[in-house]
């Protein structure tokens, strides 16, 4: 075997977590400063500068030092009361689950849930909130990475804010990779994180916040407090005059700026394109190889994770197994109920360059070939490079 499991692999095009961009590994390793020694406090406040500026808020956004799972927990216990009517979106395994952690501080729960293959839709919103004068909270994860698809998040606030009900949204894996921000939903709390398309490890969450949404956690007294989960304790730490309520995770920090910073310097809206670049020529030579995507429609496939289903008789687990063993390649499965039913090869962050398309594809291919497909690899290279020579 060329790539023993023991061994590092060659190539991580996974849906995140992502291998990191060389920069940020570097900033990784920078002195670890006292937590209040004055460096450290000026370093954070001009941090959490850069990702408002990178999440273009009009309110200071909030780090929680733990991946992005702990800020949608803690926005479900925070936010949500039990006088509260919340209508959860799940078109989706992160969908689905955001719900299970609402129902834990609400027992009042509605739900929109369509085939994980397919998007919401925001008439299907609107009808809900029309038969329910009563909802106050809706939850919706913009881009529901087990599926690769992503749902319409600035239709979908238009309609909510125009209802009065509070959203929350899970960008976790959509935010960097794509136009995306948190007052472009009108979201009330929007999280994403450092771990997929700004290309940083796992470790920290990136919360924005509006007006109204702080309102809410502040009144609700069983909001956490004195805990990981609390949003509330960390409302004033990015100023350097405040304390930190426990020591955040600063070697996480350093990382972080640096890749606000390459977010930022290489320009949103580049980074956005060339994403787009990558998931596209992807989808092309999928569909030239003789396969197809997950997603219903190309309209809904998400730009930062192509999900290739899987064809009958193949077994998905060794097909990744072997595409990892023949060519050092590493591709993430499905999730839950997407589980052996498609293979996710992620363009987040450095990986988000389109000649990474025409290596997942070769090894993609490849590894069907060896599962007993017999597909047109060629042909599948020819229609990604016609892709990405297009828009050269
Ligand atoms: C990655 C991701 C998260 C964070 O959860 P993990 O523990 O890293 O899986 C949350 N939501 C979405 C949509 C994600 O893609």
């Amino acid at each position: 075997m060329r790539y023993p499991e023991h061994a590092d692999p060659v190539i991580t095009l996974t849906a995140g977590p992502v291998d990191a961009y060389a920069k940020v590994l570097r900033s990784l390793g920078r002195t670890v400063l006292y937590d209040y020694d004055p460096a450290f406090q000026l370093f954070y406040e001009q941090v959490v500068d850069k990702a408002q500026k990178a999440m273009r808020l009009s309110t200071k956004p909030v780090i929680l030092h733990g991946e992005p799972v702990l800020g949608l927990e803690a926005a479900a216990a925070s936010l949500i009361t039990p006088d509260d009517v919340v209508l959860n979106l799940a078109s989706g395994v992160y969908g689905k689950g955001f719900g299970y952690w609402a129902k834990r501080y609400s027992p009042n729960l509605l739900e929109i849930e369509v085939p994980y293959n397919e998007a919401i839709d925001p008439q299907a919103v609107a009808d809900m909130l029309k038969k329910h004068p009563e909802i106050t909270v809706v939850s919706v994860c913009h881009h529901d990475t087990p599926s690769g698809t992503i749902n319409p998040i600035d239709a979908i606030g238009a309609l909510v804010s125009a209802h009065g009900a509070y959203l929350i949204v899970d960008a976790v894996s959509s935010f960097g990779g794509m136009k995306t921000h948190p007052e472009d939903c009108k979201a009330d709390i929007y999280v994403t994180g450092p771990n997929k398309c700004l290309g940083a490890p796992p470790g920290l969450t990136l919360m924005g916040i509006s007006q109204r949404g702080w309102a809410k956690m502040k009144a609700n007294q069983a909001a956490p407090r004195a805990s990981m989960l609390s949003i509330v304790d960390w409302e004033n730490a990015w100023s350097r005059e405040q304390p930190f309520p426990f020591t955040p995770s600063v070697a996480e920090i350093n990382g972080l700026d640096a890749a606000l910073d390459l977010y930022l310097e290489e320009g949103p809206e580049a980074v956005w394109a060339r994403h787009a670049l990558t998931a596209k020529a992807m989808r092309a030579g999928v569909a030239a190889m003789g396969l197809s995507i997950w997603a219903a429609s190309e309209e809904i496939a998400s730009p930062t994770t192509t999900a290739v289903r899987t064809p009958d008789g193949v077994d998905e687990k060794a097909l990744r197994q072997a595409a990892r063993a023949r060519y050092g390649v590493v591709f993430s499965s499905g999730r839950g109920e997407t589980l052996g039913k498609l293979t996710r090869i992620g363009h987040m962050g450095p990986t988000a360059q389109p000649i990474y398309a025409i290596a997942a594809l070769t090894a993609l291919g490849g590894a069907m070939n060896a599962a007993g497909q017999k597909l047109a690899i060629g042909k599948g290279i020819d229609a990604a490079l016609a892709v990405i020579d297009a828009d050269a």
